[in-house]
């Protein structure tokens, strides 16, 4: 799904427009006709591939409409018949009826392929949605390839061509959840980040997961745990950080309206902030940091449900991990800027190794013209690798956060990371021990080695790096 206006108001063309969704797992491959309905899990099921089951809605513009608005599709893995999980939710702005009138050059036009990977069976889900004419089936639907993404274009020349002599030293945070305890200990006068601040101040850019909203007000989002954190925390926050994500599955849970207010209380406090702003166009949009000369391209995306904290054409939120999206965003981003790296919410959480998913995302990343993929989300570290000599770095573990009792969930990395124009030249993770209040400590023995600085050119069958391995 490239950018897309929101369905331009419906044409009185005639005829009716509905969504149509493929799936395919493996060699199975299913096509479901979207009805009209409020319940995703009340919507009738399909089965897909013996593990996955697929129910979809249409909702706004639904029924006898023109032009169908939304659509929502729920990815149940029933490899566990008694815990039914709901993997994915989506919400999908259309293209608009102009794709319907060219059907030669056809592929689904609304949701681009949406990807779920189930670890219990191993394997993955793509689904692609689109928009058609009611009662149609697009002639070549059944051709179109859920892994036809083209990165035959990765601007290799561009990158050659790229002169200067700055040197950015980058210094990568996990995720920082600055309600709870964080929280308490800021309105008690105390900075979690205290014990951090000398070894930070060693960086150009501080760059951190901001895994919570910062609003009064806003309404809970029906789910599990929902972090709201106070204003007074901001001043904290802007202390130690340079520049934070969004895209991630807390900066949602409290609505749109607390969302949208953290944007003015980020931007009032001349924080930069990527992966969500006021509408789907900002939040798809780089935050460009300038040091010395040198041009820093950071983008943000999340793939951690509920979707229902994405941008839409016209209302806040962050930005989804839709493949076509993403490969159009570095393209972008790299004709701006000198490095472009994004930073990903996603995997399985308290799982150590990145799956499938992945390392399939990081190297479409990579191969687009990121110069390395950072990410986030799963409470713990994961491994690293090399993808064409770029580093990818799964996640960073947790950084400012609490309520974890296990010490993997209590370990995080900061991840240092040497920029120049040609890309990333060298790069290593120092541990920090998170403490009760959910603070991070330096590692005494992980400070005392030098910092281990790790080539690019290392071999991806080479062991993890230093701070990487327990
Ligand atoms: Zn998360």
């Amino acid at each position: 799904m490239l950018l897309c206006a929101a369905a331009t108001a419906a044409s009185a063309r005639g005829q009716a427009t509905e969504v149509l969704c493929g799936m395919r797992t493996g060699d199975a491959a299913a096509t479901l006709r979207v009805a009209a309905g409020g319940d995703p899990l009340a919507a009738s099921a399909v089965d897909v591939g013996e593990g996955f089951e697929v129910r979809a809605v249409a909702l706004s513009g639904a029924g006898d409409a023109d032009l169908v608005d939304r659509a929502v599709v729920t990815v149940l893995d029933r490899a566990d018949a008694s815990r039914r999980v709901v993997l994915s939710q989506s919400r999908l702005p259309t293209a608009g009826r102009e794709a319907l009138d060219s059907q030669a050059a056809w592929r689904p036009n609304l949701s681009g392929w949406q990807r779920v990977y189930s670890p219990a069976l191993g394997r993955e889900l793509a689904w692609g949605c689109a928009l058609v004419l009611k009662g149609s089936t697009p002639a070549n639907w059944d051709r179109v390839d859920a892994t036809d993404i083209d990165d035959s274009q990765a601007p290799a020349g561009q990158k050659a061509a790229r002169t200067g002599s700055a040197t950015v030293r980058l210094a990568w945070m996990g995720d920082v959840m600055l309600a709870d305890g964080p929280g308490r200990s800021i309105a008690r006068g105390r900075d979690p980040f205290a014990a951090v601040m000398t070894v930070m101040k060693a960086a150009d850019l501080r760059i951190a997961n901001l895994e919570c909203v910062i609003a009064t007000g806003g309404t809970r989002v029906a789910k599990p745990w929902t972090f709201r954190a106070h204003p007074r925390v901001l001043a904290v926050l802007r202390r130690h950080v340079d520049v934070v994500s969004l895209a991630n599955n807390h900066s949602g849970d409290f609505g749109p309206a607390a969302f949208a207010q953290m944007l003015g209380r980020l931007e009032r406090a001349g924080l930069p902030y990527f992966g969500g702003g006021a509408d789907l166009r900002v939040a798809h949009r780089p935050a460009i940091i300038e040091r010395q000369g040198l041009r820093i391209a950071l983008l943000g995306y999340n793939e951690m449900f509920p979707r229902l904290f994405e941008a839409g054409p016209g209302s806040p939120g962050i930005a989804w991990a839709d493949e076509e999206q993403i490969v159009a965003d570095i393209r972008a981003a790299r004709a701006e800027a000198d490095v472009v790296i994004p930073y990903m919410h996603w995997g399985q959480e308290h799982s150590e190794t990145a799956h499938a998913r992945q390392r399939a995302l990081a190297r479409l990343m990579i191969r687009a013209g990121a110069d390395a993929v950072v990410g986030t989300h799963p409470h713990v570290r994961q491994d690293t690798e090399l993808i064409d000599g770029k580093p990818v770095i799964y996640s960073l573990g947790n950084f400012v956060f609490d309520g974890f009792s296990d010490a993997d969930n209590n370990t995080g990395s900061i991840l240092w990371m040497t920029v120049t124009a040609q890309g990333v030249s060298d790069w290593h993770l120092q541990s920090v021990h998170i403490d009760p209040s959910g603070a991070p400590q330096i590692d005494r023995a992980d400070a005392a080695r030098p910092a281990r600085q790790i080539a690019v050119n290392q071999s991806a069958s080479d062991p993890p790096a230093a701070g990487d391995s327990r």
